[in-house]
């Protein structure tokens, strides 16, 4: 084994790594269990193709311990786990569905210390098929066995978390007139940006798939701009909900906007990006906190809430923490990672001196 990924094993202070191969495909499997303070180790599955087994293994333990501040964010009661599999080259039909089952059946032989749903590369049929062998994949109706998107769930809490910092910025939650930039029109953006538009936002679109954007901006009045100006073009809010750390030395200096509020897992490249959009007077919204509407959707299914819309007026819980937290990070004059940070902390070491 390489000394790089012995390292990151040695140097996370997570609760562990629980590991498979699978020889019929090659795959690696990562279930990165973080903390359980707050409840059993929740997070989705990740299917890709990686460059090297330890970035594989990187992506499972940084998205692992991501998941304990979301759900500590949002005081629910789940810890922090995520799930990777590192196929060695796309896979489909048969071989796919082969794997998904025997991935299935290692999650049910860990007896709910992990529950799942779905993440980059794992689609609701790929969900489907991993519950057809365990109980512990959220966002699926077991009776039924058909999944729900968690898409239009975290889209409304971006809206939300979005609202509540424009509230900060400029005083009004109100998105008439404001320019909102969105990096990414897929499962997150594209309701988003209706959204937004349906209440009279003006609409920058972007996307690597030029033509989604273009058909979307034609459908709701908006512009779109190519990858390459997103950072520079001027707008009130910056969404990026398409990749993580596109947040970092090289884009913050052009950025143009007065917020950033959007759906991307790990947008900052490092931590340090938030002090040095913090310096800038640039408001960050913490991604983890932002971006939890889906997974608070899924929980809240799993506890046996089904009615549609009490479900999103319980995400709008979202952007109530993102308000408070905007609002300690103004008072203590820190950027607002700082403060979710603090707010994370605060709220685990309560739950384990409780529990003592
Ligand atoms: P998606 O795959 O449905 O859509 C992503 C979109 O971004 C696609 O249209 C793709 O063409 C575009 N894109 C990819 N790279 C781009 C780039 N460099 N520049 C511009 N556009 C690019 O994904 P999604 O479900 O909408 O999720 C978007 C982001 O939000 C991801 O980072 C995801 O991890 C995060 N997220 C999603 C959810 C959810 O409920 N789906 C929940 C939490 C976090």
């Amino acid at each position: 084994m390489g000394q790089e990924f012995l390292s990151l094993i040695e140097s996370w202070d997570g609760n562990g790594v629980v590991t498979r191969f699978d020889p019929p495909t090659g795959t690696w499997i990562f279930v990165a269990l973080h903390d359980n303070t707050l409840g059993q180790p929740t997070g989705g599955t990740r299917i890709k193709v990686y460059p090297e087994l330890s970035a594989a293994l990187t992506d499972a333990i940084r998205l692992a311990e991501g998941m304990t501040y979301k759900w500590a964010g949002l005081g629910m009661g789940f810890g922090g786990g995520k799930a990777v599999l590192a196929i060695p080259e796309p896979l489909d039909g048969d071989v796919r569905q082969g794997l998904l089952r025997r991935y299935g059946a290692f999650i049910n032989s860990l007896s709910g210390a992990f529950n799942t749903g779905a993440d980059l590369g794992a689609s609701a049929d790929d969900m489907a098929t991993i519950a057809s062998r365990c109980r512990y994949v959220l966002g699926i109706d077991y009776d039924t066995m058909t999944s729900t998107d968690p898409g239009p769930f975290t889209a409304h809490g971006v809206r939300v978390g979005l609202q509540a910092a424009l509230a900060q910025v400029f005083g009004s939650r109100d998105v008439t007139g404001r320019t909102i930039l969105i990096q990414g029109l897929g499962g997150v953006g594209a309701p988003l940006a209706k959204s937004l538009a349906r209440d009279g936002a003006h609409l920058i679109l972007s996307d690597l798939d030029h033509r989604r954007a273009e058909v979307l901006a034609q459908q709701l009045g908006g512009r779109t701009v190519d990858s390459a100006s997103v950072y520079s073009t001027p707008c009130d809010v910056y969404a990026p909900c398409a990749v993580g750390a596109t947040l970092n030395p090289q884009t913050i200096p052009q950025l143009a906007c007065r917020v950033i509020a959007g759906s991307a897992n790990n947008q900052l490249l490092e931590a340090e990006d938030a002090e040095r959009l913090h310096q800038r007077g640039i408001l960050y919204v913490p991604d983890y906190i932002i971006n939890s509407g889906g997974a608070m959707a899924f929980s809240l299914q799993r506890d046996g809430l089904t009615d549609q819309g009490e479900l999103m007026r319980r995400v709008g819980e979202v952007g109530s923490a993102v308000s408070e937290i905007l609002k300690e990070a103004a008072a203590a004059h820190t950027s607002p990672l700082v403060a979710a940070k603090d707010r994370v902390d605060r709220i685990l070491r309560q739950r384990r001196e409780a529990a003592d």
